[in-house]
């Protein structure tokens, strides 16, 4: 396992705790401007991320696809957006000239598999998402906040009629709001302006975050979703009364009633009976799952390191033997690894150079949730130590760790 944590700061950080703890922790490298390397723990972040949004997607019924980065132009003049685009737009020619662009948005393509692999009706409600990169030639902005190479989850939903798209849309909403609250993320969702995309009923989702270029009025209430933009003064939340307080956001999800905005341009239709076409109706759906790991770490941090969630931390526990001289201890850390190896994804760390110290430092940068420690004076009783990223201290027998390990998903932890 490659673990490169970093003692200094480089020398872009901005005074942001989250960029410095993305860059110490290892878990980003620069590879230019705008451009982020996902190294191996920083992989395991945004792979847990996917993992959880993928987990909600299917169970709104959505299905997975790929669809190509490299688009053609033919596409996106279909409907006007190839100039509209412009500028913010990443375009190329091939040897015989003809254009595409690095997609910055996939509606487009996505249309355009759709109208060819959905022709019935009895097809239809659908949803198809996907994970890609897409790209925009934009300012770049504090760490993975704005890139111009990026990772998305886009969800698309097709509809015979409007009535069953602005359902869906309240479906996969709630979806959102259970995914950002699995992770941890403070947040709240607010009307939006659907803006080039076009359509009805847009919301955007923020997270609170010092690291938002424009002020909201937020719910002072945690559990209320309440949020707008700071045009719109309301004299108190409107959904549960509490007062409202202006903050700075971040933008992390927006879903979209696109109606027949791009349907009715591209030819999505269906059979509505009497070999009338009908034209579907969209829904889209967006989150930006490689900044989500940022916005974490900047609402959940100390002076030693991020807090990950559990759900999304690069490993859930670090097995640490104090000593790793006294051969008893590793053998014991080796038991420890394999019983958690079972329903969970820890790491041990034996490596024979570095103190303990050292290690708990390191495992506190990277923010995993628990630390199992295997030192002398414990071990001599029989027991291990467990401490929370937390704080939280407690002793378990390690034969009691070790059977709970292989009964549960949750071993008996503090
Ligand atoms: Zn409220």
């Amino acid at each position: 396992m490659l673990i490169s944590t970093f003692k200094g700061v480089d020398g872009e950080t901005n005074n942001s705790k989250s960029l410095e703890y993305l860059t110490r922790g290892g878990f980003v490298h620069k590879t230019g401007s705008g451009l982020y390397s996902f190294t191996p723990v920083g992989l395991r972040v945004l792979q847990k991320t996917m993992g959880l949004v993928r987990n909600h997607m299917n169970l709104v019924g959505g299905q997975e696809v790929l669809l190509p980065t490299l688009q053609p132009a033919e596409l996106w003049r279909e409907t006007g957006r190839w100039d509209v685009y412009k500028g913010t737009m990443f375009t190329l020619k091939d040897g015989e000239g003809k254009e595409y662009c690095l997609a910055p948005t996939a509606e487009e393509a996505m249309s355009d598999m759709v109208r060819t692999q959905i022709t019935s009706p009895k097809q239809l409600p659908a949803m198809l998402y996907q994970f890609g990169l897409k790209y925009r030639d934009e300012t770049v902005r504090s760490g993975l906040l704005r890139t111009r190479e990026f990772w998305m989850k886009d969800g698309y939903s097709f509809h015979m009629d409007a009535k069953n798209m602005a359902e869906y849309y309240q479906v996969v909403r709630a979806a959102y709001v259970q995914i950002f609250r699995a992770l941890g993320i403070d947040f709240r969702a607010v009307a939006a302006d659907p803006g080039e995309m076009g359509g009805g009923g847009s919301e955007e989702f923020m997270a609170r975050s010092a690291l938002g270029n424009d002020q909201f009025w937020f719910c002072s209430e945690n559990s209320c979703l309440f949020g707008a933009y700071l045009d719109k003064k309301p004299d108190a939340c409107p959904s549960c009364g509490n007062a409202v307080v202006k903050a700075p956001g971040v933008e992390i999800g927006h879903i979209f009633q696109l109606g027949t905005r791009y349907s009715q341009q591209m030819g999505l239709t269906v059979d509505g009976g009497d070999s009338r076409p009908v034209t579907m109706q969209m829904g889209c759906y967006g989150i930006g799952v490689g900044r989500i790991m940022q916005v974490v770490i900047d609402q959940h941090h100390d002076g030693r390191g991020p807090i990950w969630p559990e759900v999304i931390a690069p490993f859930t526990d670090v097995i640490i033997p104090t000593n790793m001289r006294d051969q008893t201890l590793v053998a014991a850390a080796e038991r420890v690894y394999s019983a958690l190896l079972l329903h969970k994804d820890p790491l041990l760390d034996n490596r024979l150079d570095i103190t303990a110290g050292e290690k708990f430092a390191v495992a506190d940068l990277l923010g995993v949730p628990r630390k199992v420690i295997i030192g002398p004076r414990s071990f001599a009783q029989g027991n291990i130590e467990i401490e929370l990223r937390t704080g939280k201290k407690s002793t378990i027998g390690l034969e009691d760790f070790i059977a709970a390990c292989s009964m549960e998903a949750h071993p008996a932890v503090v």
